[in-house]
């Protein structure tokens, strides 16, 4: 079911699991505020998603509430990830479903890196 963004965090929610080690994940790297790691349903021979170890529901609410340490953190794993994968060699695609009507899942920020295919356009109409 797709999540409200303005809405608490909730400390239950898949990936906060995640952070706190009580579900595995396949890491692809971590530093001082983010983590990567594999989508468990990928949806292209890359996918990987980066999020940020703080408690931000969505990029409404990181963009708004993070620190500007946390923010580049982010950006630059994003970079990283896509370096080290592979994906940046041939083309990339980062996404960020915020809230209902774009069918955010997972009520913590999570940034989407897809590559290793031609992925298409970007909407389909
Ligand atoms: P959203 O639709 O919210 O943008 O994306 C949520 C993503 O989280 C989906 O691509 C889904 O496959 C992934 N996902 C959901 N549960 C898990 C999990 O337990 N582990 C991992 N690695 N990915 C998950």
């Amino acid at each position: 079911m797709p999540i409200d963004h303005k809405a608490a965090y909730d400390e239950q929610n898949i990936f906060a699991k995640i952070l706190r080690g009580e579900i595995p994940n396949k890491t692809v790297l971590e530093t001082d505020h983010s983590l990567a790691f594999h989508d468990i349903n990928p949806l292209a021979p890359i996918h990987v998603l980066v999020i940020p170890k703080g408690r931000y529901v969505s990029m409404e609410d990181f963009s708004a509430n993070a620190s500007d340490a946390e923010i580049a953190d982010l950006v630059r794993t994003i970079g990283k990830v896509a370096a080290e994968t592979g994906a940046d060699a041939q083309g990339y695609r980062i996404l960020a479903n915020t809230g209902k009507r774009a069918g955010q899942e997972v009520p913590h920020l999570h940034v989407h890196v897809f590559g290793g295919q031609p992925l298409g356009p970007m909407l389909s109409r």
